[in-house]
């Protein structure tokens, strides 16, 4: 009595061709690796053993970097929580490149006389601009009054200003409350020695 055939139940690699069991002896066995894990897990428990702690390594690799980024948000929100319930203001500053604090323009004309030869006088006026003078407007005005060059130019710190040629020093005040209203004569400074003294 001889036992019944089996049915020929070959299962072939879709990668190699061959049959799944001569995988790791083809061509190329790495190629294999992903159909056999798909179609023919049984017949190399060691691969699926790999594959399943690789993915272990994976989730557990995920899980961590969710944990590190989470508590650092959690950092970041903690610090937000106690800087807006601090009681002290916040201070609106802003840093310039330097690293330097820039502070809000206070609005002031500020007047300096530079002479820049020993003979020729400049008489610089900053800050009309910040009481919505327009300052090409003034640099005209001034020039006409004081029958003198004046022109508008950028300072050392990139802001414009008024340059008139001569001393006019102690004429301008008047001139400048007289003709521009909106700006107070107790805005108006004068630099004279290095030092801002207050005009009128
Ligand atoms: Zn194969």
């Amino acid at each position: 009595m001889s036992e019944k055939p089996q049915p020929e139940r070959v299962l072939y690699c879709a990668v190699c061709s061959l049959p799944a069991e001569y995988c790791e002896f083809g061509a190329d066995f790495e190629a294999c690796k992903p159909w056999i894990l798909q179609n023919a897990p049984e017949l190399y428990p060691d691969l699926v053993r790999e594959a399943n702690k690789k993915n272990v390594d994976k989730v557990s690799n995920k899980l961590e970097s969710v944990g590190i980024s989470s508590s650092r948000n959690n950092a970041k929100l903690t610090a937000e929580a106690s800087s807006a319930g601090a009681s002290e203001p916040k201070q609106e500053v802003k840093r310039l490149p330097g690293g330097k604090i820039k502070k809000k323009l206070k609005q002031e004309v500020v007047i300096e006389k530079i002479v820049r030869n020993k003979r020729k006088c400049v008489t610089v006026v900053k800050g009309l601009d910040l009481f919505g003078v327009k300052l090409s407007d003034a640099s005209k005005k001034l020039g006409k009054k004081f029958a003198t060059g004046a022109s508008v130019v950028k300072g050392p710190t990139d802001k414009e200003q008024i340059d008139v040629q001569g001393d006019i020093f102690y004429d301008i005040v008047e001139f400048i409350t007289n003709t521009w209203p909106d700006v107070p004569g107790n805005a108006i400074y004068f630099i004279e020695d290095g030092r801002k003294v207050v005009a009128v």
